[in-house]
């Protein structure tokens, strides 16, 4: 087994598409993940991994809190931004909840704190225990084996 027959095999998961942000000295980061899921309803926790490179992870560590921003199919784009896949220095308007950034028209908007964190091999999972929670109609981004689709109806 090598890194690509790993990926192949893990690329064969379909997933739908979120944006992390957080906010660390008055300044907004969000980076693209797919690696998301829901924990516990009673406390309501959810999961998210992120790796030991991303600038996303000492933010995390330091601000405590971060929020998942569910993307729509229309959010492609906003995706490949967030994922470092286009370079061109665009401006993003973020909405706020409870002065946190967040993702404007996304499908949901997860505010969460940091309950507890896991370092996991070369990522740190992130439980969180979810404090806003904001949900909009429309349909989804999937990833899935390495490109981005969406649901057909
Ligand atoms: P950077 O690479 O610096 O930022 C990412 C991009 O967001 C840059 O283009 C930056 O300009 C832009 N950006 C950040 N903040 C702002 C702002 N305030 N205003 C405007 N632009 C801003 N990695 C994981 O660790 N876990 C995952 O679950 C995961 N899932 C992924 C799923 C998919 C479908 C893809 C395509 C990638 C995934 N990645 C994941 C990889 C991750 O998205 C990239 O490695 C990302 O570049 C890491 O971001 P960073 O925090 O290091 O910040
Ligand atoms: P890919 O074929 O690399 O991704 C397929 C699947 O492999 C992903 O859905 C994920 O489950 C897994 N995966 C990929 N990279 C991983 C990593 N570094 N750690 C743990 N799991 C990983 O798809 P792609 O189009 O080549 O991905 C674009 C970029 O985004 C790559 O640089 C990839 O490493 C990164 N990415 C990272 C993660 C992650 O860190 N969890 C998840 C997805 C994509």
């Amino acid at each position: 087994m090598d890194d690509r027959n790993f990926r192949n095999a893990m690329g064969k998961f379909a997933t739908g598409v979120t944006v992390i942000t957080t906010l660390l000295e008055d300044e907004a980061h969000g980076m693209t993940a797919n690696a998301f899921m829901s924990v516990s309803l009673n406390p309501r926790l959810v999961t998210i991994s992120i790796g030991e490179n991303a600038k996303m992870l000492d933010k995390i560590n330091e601000s405590g809190k971060f929020a998942v921003n569910i993307l729509s199919e229309a959010q492609k784009e906003l995706s490949m931004h967030f994922a470092g896949q286009i370079k061109d220095n665009r401006q993003i308007e973020f909405g706020w909840i409870n002065e946190l950034p967040v993702i404007k028209n996304a499908l949901a908007n997860i505010v969460c704190k940091v309950h507890s964190k896991q370092i996991a091999g070369d990522h740190t999972l992130f439980i969180g225990e979810v404090t806003e929670l904001v949900i909009s109609e429309g349909a989804p981004l999937t990833f899935y084996e390495g490109k981005y689709g969406k649901i057909l109806s």
